[in-house]
């Protein structure tokens, strides 16, 4: 039980790698916080991990919504009276070149995936400073490292998480509160189908292409990256401070020939 005692935040835990974390964490011991906007999956989540003998509530929140996050988290402490590990997973797509974007859609991908990882650590911050502990997780992507074809919004804020996660590391250090960046790779989630079903004329064929982007071959799973996350949240990793932690099945360092 690598989380037992634990209360962990997950946002965006209603889909997906969120999910994903969301019934690992449970099963190592957590109590689990599960965030989404959409409270059918959030509340679906939480009824998985009852299901299988764990301890969850669904808080609904939008995450770029300052009064809604400070409730959340009011929510989360009255419920459970600490937070131990925050995973700012929440996240959209952002498709298209930069002449191709309209400015309101540049906004919403950098709202979502920007100032919706500011505003959870804004209100959980106070509580893990007071603690003198805390692990944030912040979900970044490995497009924050490689260039890839009309994803211009979407690699602009997840470069974004990574530099913020290595400056809230400097600030937060003195207080024993660890921050890393999850960079996955490409993983088949709901995120990623609908990416496909929106971005390309023949989906299936666009799929076979992005796996030959791994060097197995295949995506990865979210039960991947939530295995990478349950790392960064315990104990074991606790001389990880303001690192980039790679799931992308060699995308980054390997090259196929
Ligand atoms: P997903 O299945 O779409 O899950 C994301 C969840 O976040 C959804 O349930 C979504 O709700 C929720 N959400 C969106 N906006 C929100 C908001 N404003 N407030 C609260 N919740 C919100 O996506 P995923 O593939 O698991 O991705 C999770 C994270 O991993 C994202 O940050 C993504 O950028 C990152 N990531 C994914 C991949 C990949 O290949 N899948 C790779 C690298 C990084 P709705 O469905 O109702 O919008």
């Amino acid at each position: 039980m690598k989380l037992a005692d634990k209360a962990v935040l997950i946002t965006g835990s209603g889909s997906g790698i969120g999910r994903s974390s969301a019934l690992l964490f449970a099963k190592e011991g957590a109590k689990v916080i599960v965030n989404d906007i959409d409270p059918g999956n959030g509340q679906q989540t939480v009824d998985d991990i009852r299901r299988a003998g764990g301890e969850a509530v669904y808080v609904q929140a939008d995450v770029t919504d300052p009064e809604s996050v400070e409730s959340m988290v009011r929510q989360a402490l009255n419920e459970y009276g600490q937070i131990d590990v925050l995973f700012n997973n929440a996240g959209i797509s952002g498709v298209g070149a930069i002449h191709e974007l309209e400015p309101e859609q540049w906004d919403q991908v950098m709202k979502v995936n920007i100032r919706g990882v500011f505003l959870p650590c804004k209100y959980v911050l106070p509580h893990m400073m007071e603690r003198r502990k805390g692990s944030v997780i912040n979900m970044s992507s490995c497009i924050a490292e490689i260039g890839l074809a009309r994803r211009a919004s979407y690699a602009a804020t997840k470069g974004a998480v990574l530099a913020l996660t290595k400056s809230m590391q400097v600030d937060y250090a003195a207080y024993n509160i660890r921050v890393n960046a999850l960079l996955p790779g490409t993983i088949l989630t709901p995120f990623v189908e609908e990416y496909l079903q929106k971005s390309y004329d023949d989906p299936e064929s666009a799929l076979q292409s992005i796996k030959k982007r791994q060097l197995g071959g295949e995506l990865g799973r979210p039960e991947d990256v939530a295995q990478a996350a349950l790392f960064l949240a315990s104990e074991d990793s606790k001389f990880m401070m303001g690192s980039p932690l790679y799931i992308d099945g060699g995308v980054v360092f390997g090259k196929n020939a």
